[in-house]
């Protein structure tokens, strides 16, 4: 007998999968945005992949950490140099709220000062403004998630 419970139960979950799926009005953004709204993850442009691929040319030399000291310190565990920015912070959209409290301890001008030595390129200043875009974007997923 729990055997057979066990098959319609199997069965009907394939049943409403496979018809949940075909008879859905949603697709494509819409679709994504309200699926990954819970795991705070933002769809992306082809522009904005483009930039995260130009932006993922750190080779962790440690240069841009030179003189970060004073300000890391004072950030008590916040902030952990642009080298960190670059190479982990930046790299999971939903964590960026964590990556916004760093990035507030760096101003965008010391970031540029720092882009014009980084070999790796690595474009600093735009990706903090990517961070804080995402992280507007995914609370306002978050939000509509919640209000529907
Ligand atoms: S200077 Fe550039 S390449 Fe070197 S660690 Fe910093 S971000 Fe990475």
């Amino acid at each position: 007998m729990r055997l057979i419970g066990a098959i319609f139960l199997l069965g009907w979950s394939l049943l409403q999968s496979f018809f949940a799926h075909r008879l859905s009005t949603k697709a494509g953004i819409v679709a994504f945005r309200e699926k990954f709204a819970a795991d705070r993850l933002p769809n992306v442009t082809k522009e904005e992949r483009d930039f995260l691929t130009q932006a993922s040319g750190c080779i962790a030399c440690g240069l841009c950490n030179v003189g970060e000291g004073v300000a890391i310190a004072r950030s008590k565990g916040e902030y952990a140099g642009p080298m960190d920015l670059a190479l982990a912070s930046s790299r999971n959209m939903p964590d960026y709220d964590a990556a916004i409290a760093s990035i507030a301890h760096v101003s965008e001008d010391r970031l540029r000062i720092i882009e014009a030595i980084c070999p790796g390129r690595v474009p600093l200043v735009e990706l903090t403004r990517f961070i804080r875009r995402k992280a507007e974007d995914a609370r306002k997923m978050g939000e509509s998630a919640t209000a529907t």
